[in-house]
């Protein structure tokens, strides 16, 4: 049995059902792949969630091809929910432009969509506008306790509050990085909470916003998905005291200069140089948590020489799809230039 197959059984039989993919995923894969997973069970007993991929929008007839070929490749009549997906200061034209609401609200009314709303990486400026323009069943945000002030997901979360909009939470852990804690950051949660993980930490974090719906949370083997229904199957809201636990390690993290990737891949996707961008960044986060010199020198000289920062030809393609907004050329020449300064480093 594949790994994914034994990783939705036991979501299904602990009562977790909804599964979220988007056209871009795994290389476009990930449909497929769920799509066939889910097959082995009643449709009525799984809760499957899909996105329009703005950027593949050229006109208004796109968003009834590309669904189409989502349904098929999912193996499904119809979606329980659906997104205009990553709304954000590069796709709000297009989606506006090809009248994406309206082509989707007549899928809506055909039976094909069930809640249909839109996930969201923009400034809240875009957002008041966004909520207001049309009436939406749900949105998704990114939501976690270092997020809630490093890209002002307070306001955004308390925008769509105003408009009684429900909220699917995305990247409750930032691809990993609230699980992967600095030693100082992990000292704070484990000297206040010895019992918890950092993953169960962020994920009742984010669980425990009013008006959220579900908490999604990115898994690739069994063991994370054990862990994750564990955390569920137990849950309490944070208390106060966590609260504040939570905004001290926010704290730290921001301290200590790390760049706000969540290893999406999306960059990935339009690099004509194929350069390993969340790689990099990882390992230069990396370095300024342990600032170990000889660690960034070794595992940055382990990229291959093709994926390297130093192939930037700077035509700010990736910045156009970056969710987070991150300057990934400037960033990866700084990155370049401090690699230079310890590539002359000898192992003692
Ligand atoms: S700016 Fe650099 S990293 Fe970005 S897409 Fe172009 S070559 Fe790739
Ligand atoms: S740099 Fe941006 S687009 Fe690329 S992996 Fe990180 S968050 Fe995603």
């Amino acid at each position: 049995m594949q790994e994914l197959d034994r990783m939705v059984d036991y979501c299904m039989d602990h009562g977790a059902n909804y599964f979220d993919t988007a056209y871009m995923y795994v290389n476009s894969e990930s449909e497929n792949a769920i799509g066939k997973s889910l097959k082995r069970y009643k449709r009525e007993d799984f809760i499957l969630a899909d996105k329009s991929p703005i950027y593949k929008m050229k006109t208004q007839s796109d968003v009834r091809r590309i669904f189409e070929e989502q349904l098929k490749k999912c193996q499904v009549e119809y979606f329980d929910f659906y997104m205009c997906h990553n709304i954000n200061k590069n796709t709000v034209d297009t989606y506006r432009n090809v009248n994406m609401y309206d082509e989707l609200i007549k899928l809506k009314n055909e039976g094909k969509i069930k809640y249909l709303g839109f996930s969201f990486h923009g400034t809240p400026e875009i957002l008041r506008e966004v909520v207001k323009e049309h009436k939406w069943d749900f949105c998704q945000l990114q939501i976690n306790y270092l997020d809630w002030d490093v890209v002002k997901a307070h306001e955004q979360y308390e925008i769509v509050q105003a408009e009684n909009i429900p909220v699917t939470v995305m990247e409750p852990l930032r691809g990993g990085g609230l699980v992967n804690l600095s030693d100082k950051a992990m000292e704070k949660l484990k000297s206040t909470y010895p019992d918890t993980t950092a993953a169960a930490f962020g994920l009742r974090w984010a669980a425990s916003r009013k008006n959220v719906v579900t908490v999604l949370s990115g898994m690739s083997n069994l063991t994370q998905v054990k862990e994750n229904i564990a955390t569920f199957m137990n849950y309490k809201d944070m208390t106060e005291e966590e609260e504040k636990v939570a905004d001290e390690i926010a704290k730290i993290i921001q301290s200590q200069g790390e760049i706000n990737c969540t290893a999406c891949k999306y960059c990935m996707e339009v690099c004509p140089r194929s350069i390993n961008i969340p790689a990099i960044f990882a390992l230069y986060n990396q370095y300024k948590v342990t600032n170990n010199k000889m660690l960034f020198k070794i595992y940055y000289e382990s990229l291959a020489d093709s994926e390297k920062a130093d192939k930037c030809i700077k035509c700010n393609l990736c910045n156009k799809n970056c969710p987070q907004a991150l300057d990934i050329p400037g960033l990866l020449a700084k990155i370049n230039d401090e690699y230079q300064k310890v590539s002359t480093l000898e192992r003692k």
